[in-house]
């Protein structure tokens, strides 16, 4: 790879990796073209809970990438006060489900200093007054009052502004761009409609499509990427919902009109996909998340669906970020993660800075895509010793 300054750099990808990049990359002063096949925002990134979270059980190496992830969203809080309308840092409650206990997640979580506060039902009102007590299970909740939530389509509308601001051009409804790739160097991006766009660094962020398209030119990424949705809610501003909740049947979070944003484990699983690759939700478990939504939340209300949102959840084989460098295809780089929300802002600036400099950042060592070759490590895990947290 050269080290040589880039003269362009395309992404290809409007979701948040895509236009977080695209935007480091302006910021830089690198001559930058996004394109993506539809709207900014259509994918995955624009159906998220979008939980800002290092909760549960992780490789040190993670852990701390989702602590500066963090800290880089509170940075933007800070520096763009009118982001107070869809990137909040309220805190988040969770719980664990019958048959288990999330008293060891939470000696873990204190141990490594991370934010946390075992609370009964008694404090529920005064840490989560959004909260129905007699939901929360028997031994309490651990409150993390550091945690948040983004709202991906405003926080990628604000980036690609941004990345504009600094001389990027964005090309909206380009159709599926392939990486164009002339002896084992990228040459640039062939849009949709078969027109070139030539470019000597190309950074691919196409969130579940990732694997596939880099199957195409002979690497291998593993994908464990599932059919997931989220189901938007009618607007609710009257219940005033500020945590986040991950707990045992639903997932919650409010979103800046007024709405909540709901999923779960049991409701995934009952997507069914069909051999055309098309993917339904079951109107019973569209009701069923709203029945439990209603029950984790104080006073009851009655909920209504406005919208589900349903597609391809990208997730790594390994579950960790890949993200750096595309081995054997000099010029090309790709970024493929779940839990894109939380890492958004941190892997566009440090994607950014390995594709300007040509040297990725030790922070992102053990995220490379070569931890798949045959002769890599063994990857680092944490120790499997309690009840499964949400990961998301
Ligand atoms: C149900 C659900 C819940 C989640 N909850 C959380 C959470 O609580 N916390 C968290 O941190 N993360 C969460 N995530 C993960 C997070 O939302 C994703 O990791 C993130 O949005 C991925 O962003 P992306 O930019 O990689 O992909 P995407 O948002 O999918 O963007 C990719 C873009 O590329 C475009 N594209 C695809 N193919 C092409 C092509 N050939 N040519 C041009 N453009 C193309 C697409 O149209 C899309 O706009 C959740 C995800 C889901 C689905």
């Amino acid at each position: 790879m050269s080290n040589q300054t880039p003269a362009h750099v395309a992404v290809i990808g409007g979701g948040i990796l895509g236009t977080s990049t695209a935007a480091h990359l302006a910021r830089a002063g690198a001559q930058v073209t996004l394109v993506t096949a539809g709207k900014l925002a259509d994918g995955a990134s624009g159906r998220s809970i979008a939980w800002l979270n290092s909760s549960g059980d992780r490789s040190a190496a993670y852990h701390y990438l989702r602590l500066i992830a963090i800290d880089r969203y509170r940075t933007w809080a800070a520096r763009h006060p009118e982001s107070g309308a869809y990137l909040r840092f309220d805190g988040a409650l969770k719980w664990a489900g019958p048959d288990e206990s999330f008293r060891e997640t939470f000696a873990f979580e204190r141990a490594g200093g991370y934010d946390a506060i075992w609370i009964d039902r008694a404090q529920v009102p005064s840490y989560a007054p959004d909260v129905n007590p007699d939901a929360v299970a028997d031994e309490g909740a651990i409150y993390n009052p550091g945690e948040g939530w983004v709202n991906l389509p405003d926080m990628i509308a604000a980036l690609a502004a941004e990345a504009r601001a600094n001389g990027a051009t964005i090309v909206e409804d380009a159709g599926d761009a392939r990486v164009d790739v002339q002896d084992g160097t990228v040459a640039g991006v062939i849009l949709g409609d078969g027109s070139r766009l030539a470019a000597d660094r190309v950074v691919l962020a196409t969130g579940p499509g990732v694997p596939a398209q880099l199957a195409e030119l002979g690497v291998t990424v593993p994908d464990a990427s599932p059919a997931a949705f989220v189901l938007f809610t009618d607007p609710v501003p009257e219940l005033n919902v500020r945590t986040v909740l991950n707990t045992p049947r639903v997932a919650v979070r409010p979103t800046p009109d007024g709405r909540l944003v709901l999923d779960a484990g049991w409701a995934e699983e009952s997507i069914v996909v069909g051999d055309d690759g098309s993917i339904t939700v079951p109107d019973e478990s569209v009701q069923g998340l709203l029945d439990e939504a209603s029950k984790v939340l104080a006073g009851a209300p009655v909920l209504t669906a406005s919208r589900v949102g349903a597609g391809w959840k990208p997730i790594p084989g390994d579950g960790d970020p890949v993200a750096g460098a595309v081995p054997g295809i000099d010029g090309l780089f790709t970024l493929f993660t779940h839990s894109g929300a939380t890492l958004g802002l941190i892997l566009g600036e440090l994607m950014a800075e390995q594709v300007l400099t040509g040297t990725p950042s030790p922070v992102l060592a053990s995220f490379q895509i070569d931890r798949f070759s045959s002769d890599a490590q063994p990857k680092q895990v944490g120790t499997d010793a309690w009840a499964p947290v949400p990961q998301r």
